[in-house]
């Protein structure tokens, strides 16, 4: 028996891999055109890493006129939760992802199937082809037998893994391996690894530069007992018959780099750019220490949606992580698109991103304000939509929302006070009659009586069409009627004077009709409100007093 025979017996329908050459033919793009992919585990848990990389991503495939796809690597069934995919697509598209190619594109594209379960003879091909160069071959080691000795290279300190005197299955002999895969022994597939871990080798990492490691030395399992691949061995053939240029991912794989070149190097393929990405990490309690699922409900994208951040401002930040130039730029270029943004792999940093949620505020708060009324409107009605059906039915008055959106809005100085929609939301309630409610209290310097002496005056004399001088020459006149300063300055001279100035009248009425110390100028809210609510939240306020 040859190798050739034998690696017929070891995958017996495999085809060879001339046929998926030829299936997934080159893609002809020009040299600088970038292919990259997003490869999600369908574990449910959609994070910000996984954004923050489709955002790169994206750019820079968009940038070089190349193509983003969407690879689910579903090979391990054990961490697959239903409805994950459903997930994944919504929250990606809700950030503005989108890909080219893959399973949520149609048509799904020609270097299909782009889900790993169901790639499983093309991955067979490879590691046939393999075995009969004599690279790869197969291992007959139990769980137990694997765990064992484990354990004896733990007492010894020794490297785990299968090399060496380990590696029981690597000489075994074609022959006796293929009368035991005859009598129906279940077996993985390994690498025979070259071993040579006393050499190092240099890559050029398209975030780091230069790094230099040293090379593989284990006999890793390419295909499980259930003819699966493993994240090794699944993303080096997909990455190839994907014709893959630019694989950017998290950190923590660079330590099995080693593996995955070696890989390349036994299917005698030209690897991809490799950009390991920084972790996120945050500051808490003075330590900076990396985004955890368990502690940090802000790593995963649900947070931010159903907290309502607006996907621009969320992208926006985002980008300012990734690229430490993006800040500059969009200062420079207020108007354009983030896509417009020239981005660069090698400017992304390679010690820890630090991620502030003060900072996406800040953010938040620019993003949002630049945004027109309407814009704001729609953004808030889709959010309740979603996620708040109250809400929903509220803000189904499409213009009573837009005009609550509009005060203060555009401008010299535009206000900059919302973030997201569930703090928008509870910013403007008191517009609504079902959310108002009274939050705040009387100034100090007005105690009960005066305070219905002073709206009861203010009802009589409002004229829901003044100008917004008329209405506050009315109310200065009533203040001082009753006793108090028309400014703070001319109190501030005569203290004796007055009981107050006539910031404590126009408390009371911003009291009367939001419910609240603080909401933004009265007038406007005053003409958003329409005569009829002003009146009424007046005069059940003047009973409410007692
Ligand atoms: N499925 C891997 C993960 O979710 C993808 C890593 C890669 O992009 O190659 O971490």
């Amino acid at each position: 028996m040859d190798l050739k025979d034998f690696a017929s017996e070891c995958l017996k329908d495999a085809r060879s891999l001339d046929y998926y050459e030829g299936l997934y033919p080159s893609r002809g793009l020009p040299q600088s055109a970038a292919v990259c992919r997003l490869a999600p585990s369908p574990t449910g848990f959609i994070h910000l890493g996984n954004l923050y990389m489709a955002l790169a991503d994206q750019q820079i495939a968009r940038q070089s006129n190349g193509a983003f796809l969407l690879r689910i690597e579903d090979t391990d069934s054990k961490r697959e939760v239903q409805g994950a995919i459903e997930s994944l697509s919504s929250s990606l598209s809700y950030f503005g992802i989108s890909f080219d190619e893959g399973i949520l594109s149609s048509p799904e594209g020609i270097y299909g199937p782009y889900v790993q379960s169901e790639r499983g003879e093309i991955y067979a091909s490879a590691a046939k082809s393999l075995i009969e160069k004599g690279l790869a071959y197969p291992c007959f080691c139990s769980e137990d037998e694997l765990a064992h000795s484990h354990k004896l290279q733990e007492e010894a300190k020794e490297n785990f893994g299968y090399y060496g005197k380990w590696a029981k299955c690597r000489d075994l002999g074609i022959e006796s391996a293929a009368e035991r895969i005859k009598a129906g022994e279940p077996f993985t597939i390994r690498l025979r690894s070259k071993g040579a871990s006393d050499e190092t080798f240099s890559i050029i990492d398209g975030i780091r530069g230069k790094v230099t490691m040293p090379r593989n030395s284990n006999d890793v399992v390419m295909l499980k007992s259930n003819g699966m691949p493993t994240y090794h061995f699944a993303h080096v053939v997909d990455d190839h018959f994907m014709r893959i240029t630019h694989v950017l991912r998290g950190e923590e794989w660079m330590s099995s780099l080693p593996i995955h070149i070696e890989m390349f190097e036994a299917m005698e393929w030209e690897h991809p750019l490799y950009c390991h990405t920084t972790l996120l990490m945050k500051i808490d309690n003075g330590t900076k220490r990396k985004l955890s699922k368990r502690k940090d409900p802000e790593l995963g994208l649900e947070y931010y949606m159903s907290l309502g951040y607006h996907p621009l401002a969320v992208r926006e930040y985002l980008m300012s992580l990734l690229n430490s130039n993006y800040e500059q730029w969009r200062d420079n270029n207020p108007g354009k698109l983030l896509e417009e943004f020239e981005f660069s792999a090698s400017k992304m940093g390679s010690s820890g991103a630090l991620f502030d949620l003060n900072k996406l505020n800040d953010i938040s708060k620019n993003t949002l304000a630049a945004l027109s009324a309407d814009e704001i409107a729609e953004f808030m009605r889709d959010w309740a939509g979603a996620f708040d059906e109250g809400l929903y039915k509220l803000y189904a008055d499409n213009s009573y929302l837009s005009a609550i959106a509009a005060i203060g809005r555009g401008g010299e100085k535009p206000r900059k006070d919302f973030i997201y929609a569930r703090q928008i939301a509870s910013f403007i309630s008191f517009f609504y009659d079902s959310l108002y409610a009274i939050e705040g209290t009387l100034p100090e310097a007005i105690g009960r009586d005066e305070a219905k002496k002073a709206l009861s005056l203010y009802l009589e004399g409002y004229s829901h069409a003044d100008t917004r001088d008329e209405w506050f020459d009315k109310i200065k006149v009533m203040a001082q009627s009753l006793g108090y300063a028309p400014n703070a300055k001319a109190m501030k001279k005569e203290p004796g004077k007055y009981k107050g100035h006539v910031g404590d009248i126009s408390a009371v009425v911003r009291l009367a009709m939001t419910g609240r110390t603080n909401a933004p100028d009265l007038w406007d809210v005053a003409q958003v409100m329409g005569e009829q609510r002003v009146r009424t939240r007046i005069s059940s306020f003047i009973s409410h007093l007692g």
